[in-house]
C-alpha cells in the first residue's frame, strides 16, 4: 500500500512533466491517483476518517485525466445530473470556487456524496477513461474530485438565499438526506419549514448509521447548521405517528404540505433459532450505539456496550462492512463476515470490502448461518454454518446460493451482528391509512412528483425506494420539493 507521501511525490513528478497540451490518448495514460489513506494497522485503533482526501497536486493530476467528452456519458450515471466535465475543467484551471458552484447547481451535499456515493456503479461506471482502460477502478476519480472541491472550499460555502415569506407552512418528517434536500429547496421558495426528527440527533443514517471513519460527523453538522441559517426549524424527539399524526399536523397545526423522509430503519432478521440470545444485535442497534451514542468514547460516554472478542456479522452489504469494521475498532480480536454468495455478488462497495479485508475482517463466503447457539446465561457461544454453492441467477440477476446438505459446522463466537437489510417502519402507515404502500411497506408515490395518495403529502428516499443510497434519497427530496413548491403556488 502506498503511503500518502509516496502518492504526493508521484503527483508532483507527474505535474512537473505534464505538457501544455495533451492528446486524449496521452490523457488516458496519466496514472490514476490513489486515495491517500491511514494505514490499516493505525486506523483500526482510531475512529478517524480512513481516506484522507486528495491534496491539491493529486487533484490536479486526477482532473487532468478527464477527456472532457463531448457526449458527457458520466452525467447519465449521476442521479442528480451534476455537470461533471464542467466542474473537473474548473479544477484544472485551479478555480475551485467555480467548481463548487457547478456542483451546487444540482447537489447540496458534495462533501458527503463525494465520500459515500457508490461511484463505481454510478458516474464512474460510464466514464470513457475507465472504458478505454477496461477497468472501472481506473475511471476518472469523480467522487474523489468532488470531495476535494467540497473540502477545499469548506469555508467558502454560502448560505443559499431564500425568497420573501409566503406565509405557508411545510412539515418535513425525518432529517436524513431526502429531508435535508427537500427542506432546503422548499425553504428557498420562501415557505416556512419545520423538520420533525424522532431521534435526539439530526442527519438520519448520515449520523446514526455510517461510521465516523467513513463520514466525519462534523460534515453532517455543518450541513444542518446551513439549513438552520436559512431559517429552517428543527424539532427533535418528535415521533410522527405517535407524538403527532400527519392528519393532526395538517388539520390542527396548519401545515399546508408534508414531506415524509422517514427512511428504512427497521432491521430485518433471519428468523433462525438462537436469534433472541443476549449478544445478538441488529447492525442498526450496534452502529447507533457506537455512532450516535459514542459508545466507543469510553471516557466521555456512559453508553453501555458489549465487549466482544469473536464477532460474526451476517450479510454482505455496506452496512455489514460498517458493522464489522466498527467491531474491530471497538476491540474485537476476530471478525468474520458471513455471506451466502461469493465476493463478486456482495452488494457492498468494492472499496468498502477491500478496506474491511485490509483491516483484518475475514470473509466467510458461500456460507449460510442456520442457527445461533448459546450458553446457560443466554450469551452467544457460536454459529452453525451451512456451506452453499452458486446456482442459477435469481430475480436480482445474481446467482442464487444453494445450501449443501450435510455440510453444517459450528464456529465459536461471542457476538452476532445481523445485517441482512432494513425495511420501513410501519408507524406512519398504521396511523395514516390514506397513504398507499406496497407489500414491503414502502410508500407508493407518483414518479414525477413524489406525491403520495394523500393530497398534499409527498415522500422520498428509503421510505419509497427501500434501502437505497444517499444521492438517490437526495434526488427524490429535490423532486418532491419542486412539486411541493408548485402545489403551494397553486394553493395560494
Ligand atoms: P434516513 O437517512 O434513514 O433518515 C430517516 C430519518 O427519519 C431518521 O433520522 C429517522 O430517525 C427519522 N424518522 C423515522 N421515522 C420517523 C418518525 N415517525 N417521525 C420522525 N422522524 C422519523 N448509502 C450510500 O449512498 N453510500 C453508503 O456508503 C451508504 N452506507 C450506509 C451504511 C449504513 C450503516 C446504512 C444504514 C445505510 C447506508 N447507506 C449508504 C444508505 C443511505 O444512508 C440511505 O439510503 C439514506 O440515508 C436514506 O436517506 P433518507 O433520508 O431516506 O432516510
Ligand atoms: Fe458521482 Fe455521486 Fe457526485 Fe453524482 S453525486 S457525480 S454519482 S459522486
Ligand atoms: Fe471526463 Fe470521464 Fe466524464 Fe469523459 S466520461 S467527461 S473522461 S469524467
Amino acid at each position: 500500500m502506498k503511503t500518502p507521501e509516496m502518492i504526493e511525490k508521484e503527483a508532483k513528478d507527474i505535474l512537473s512533466s505534464l505538457p501544455e497540451t495533451l492528446t486524449p490518448k496521452e490523457r488516458a495514460a496519466i496514472p490514476h491517483m490513489d486515495m491517500p489513506s491511514q494505514s490499516p494497522e493505525v486506523r483500526i485503533r482510531n475512529m478517524s476518517e480512513v481516506a484522507l482526501g486528495y491534496t491539491e497536486d493529486e487533484a490536479l493530476v486526477e482532473a487532468s485525466r478527464c477527456l472532457q467528452c463531448r457526449n458527457k456519458p458520466c452525467i447519465n450515471g449521476c442521479p442528480v445530473g451534476i455537470d461533471i466535465p464542467a466542474f473537473i475543467h474548473k479544477i484544472t484551471e485551479r478555480d475551485y470556487r467555480g467548481a463548487l458552484s457547478v456542483i451546487q447547481e444540482t447537489s447540496l451535499l458534495p462533501s458527503i456524496c463525494g465520500r459515500v456515493c457508490p461511484q463505481e456503479s454510478q458516474c464512474q461506471k460510464f466514464c470513457t477513461v475507465g472504458k478505454i482502460l477496461g477497468d472501472v477502478d481506473k475511471a476518472v476519480g469523480i467522487g474523489r474530485l468532488e470531495r476535494f472541491v467540497a473540502d477545499h472550499e469548506a469555508d467558502n460555502v454560502e448560505v443559499p438565499e431564500t425568497a420573501p415569506s409566503t406565509g405557508m407552512k411545510v412539515a418535513v418528517i425525518g432529517s436524513g438526506p431526502a429531508s435535508i434536500a427537500c427542506a432546503a429547496d422548499v425553504r428557498r421558495a420562501g415557505h416556512d419549514v419545520t423538520v420533525f426528527e424522532a431521534l435526539h440527533k439530526l442527519g438520519g443514517v448520515l449520523s446514526y448509521g455510517i461510521p465516523e471513519f467513513r463520514l466525519p460527523k462534523r460534515l453532517v453538522e455543518k450541513e444542518i447548521s446551513k439549513l438552520e441559517k436559512m431559517g429552517i426549524k428543527f424539532e427533535k424527539n418528535v415521533l410522527v405517528g405517535r407524538t403527532r399524526t400527519i392528519k393532526e399536523l395538517m388539520e390542527e397545526d396548519g401545515y399546508d404540505a408534508v414531506f415524509v423522509g422517514t427512511g428504512a430503519g427497521l432491521p430485518k432478521f433471519m428468523h433462525i433459532p438462537g436469534e433472541d440470545l443476549v449478544s445478538v444485535f441488529s447492525a442498526n442497534e450496534y452502529l447507533t450505539r457506537s455512532n450516535l451514542m459514542k459508545a466507543y468514547d469510553t471516557d466521555a460516554s456512559l453508553t453501555p456496550f458489549f465487549h466482544s472478542h469473536r464477532v460474526a456479522v451476517f450479510g454482505g452489504g455496506n452496512v455489514a462492512m460498517d458493522a464489522a469494521r466498527t467491531a474491530l475498532r471497538l476491540g474485537a480480536e476476530h471478525v468474520d463476515i458471513i455471506y451466502r454468495r461469493s465476493r463478486e455478488e456482495m452488494p457492498a462497495r468494492k472499496e468498502e470490502i477491500e478496506h474491511a479485508v485490509e483491516e483484518g475482517c475475514n470473509l466467510l463466503l458461500l456460507s449460510q448461518p442456520v442457527e445461533i447457539v448459546g450458553d446457560e446465561n443466554g450469551i452467544v457461544t457460536g454459529v452453525v454454518i451451512r456451506k452453499c454453492e452458486l446456482g442459477e441467477p435469481d430475480a436480482s440477476g445474481r446467482r442464487s446460493p444453494v445450501e449443501i446438505p450435510g455440510s453444517d459446522y459450528t464456529v465459536p463466537y461471542d457476538t452476532v451482528i445481523v445485517s441482512i437489510g432494513n425495511a420501513s417502519n410501519p408507524l406512519i402507515k398504521k396511523t395514516t391509512p390514506e397513504i398507499e404502500t406496497n407489500r414491503r411497506g414502502n410508500f407508493i408515490v407518483n414518479e414525477e412528483t413524489c406525491e403520495t395518495s394523500m393530497k398534499g403529502v409527498y415522500a422520498g428516499g428509503d421510505i419509497v425506494l427501500g434501502a437505497a443510497t444517499v444521492i438517490l434519497a437526495m434526488g427524490q427530496g429535490r423532486k418532491a420539493a419542486a412539486a411541493i413548491n408548485r402545489y403551494l403556488e397553486e394553493k395560494k
